[in-house]
């Protein structure tokens, strides 16, 4: 999992060049795509890094480009300055080290032996596409990927309440059964989750913007990733 890690000293700063965003409660500018960001420091950093919030760049505390920066960089173009050819990798690894993280995760479940060789399968083909990025239809390995870990979930969850796609945005949940829940999807902005124990919840794209985590068991959380975390409170 750990190249699945942002390591921003071995990037050129891709996520502060190649995605576009607005004007929001999470962005204090517009920022066009494949611009840099004015705060993008010459050595490739963030000159605001630990202000961000105050300043009004929330949304750049829970971003994480699943290691794809650094390989990108490194790994595809030999440590080259940015280009147009090195944006395109980036868009597109970014989203298959998502998918790797996913995977790692599965893989990682005893309960899930008997899909890890195909687990392992997909996964090579992933990290096959990642290498060669130019040609690769991301929405079919992330079709491929969303079916297997739809199955992973089902025998890592065995059973567990269904509230896939749910709107609990503001929700108290302390009360609720939520041991092994489906959540894919769920809606959980400012939800209360505080000393809840999720056990193996599926929390694949759940939204937990705000969401009240104190004291709750995610330990054993699927497909939970660090930006999920650091969007909670
Ligand atoms: S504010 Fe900092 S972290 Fe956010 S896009 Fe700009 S340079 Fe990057």
């Amino acid at each position: 999992m750990t190249e699945l890690e942002a390591d921003c000293s071995r990037c050129v700063g891709l996520c502060c060049v190649v995605p576009a965003f607005g004007r929001s409660a999470d962005f204090a500018i517009d920022k066009p795509a494949r611009t840099p960001c004015p705060h993008l420091g010459g050595d490739h950093l963030c000159t605001i890094h630990e202000v961000l919030p105050e300043r009004g760049f929330r949304g750049c505390t829970v971003y994480d480009c699943f290691g794809a920066g650094q390989f990108v960089v490194q790994d595809l173009f030999g440590g080259a300055a940015p280009s147009p050819a090195m944006f395109d990798a980036f868009e597109v690894v970014e989203r298959l080290h998502e998918l790797l993280w996913y995977l790692a995760d599965a893989r990682s479940r005893p309960e899930a032996a008997p899909l890890h060789d195909e687990v392992d399968g997909l996964r090579d083909r992933v990290s096959a596409a990642a290498r060669s990025p130019h040609d690769v239809d991301v929405t079919v390995l992330q079709s491929r990927c969303g079916a297997l870990l739809d199955e992973v979930s089902g025998l890592v969850r065995a059973g567990g309440p269904s509230l896939r796609h749910a709107d609990l945005a503001g929700r108290d949940l302390r009360e609720e059964d939520l041991y092994a829940a489906d959540l894919r999807g769920a809606v959980l902005i400012g939800a209360d989750l505080r000393g809840v124990d999720l056990g193996p919840a599926d929390l694949l794209g759940a939204d937990l913007r705000d969401a009240r985590v104190a004291g709750a068991d995610l330990s054993q959380a699927l497909f939970l990733t660090r930006l999920q975390v650091r969007a909670a409170r």
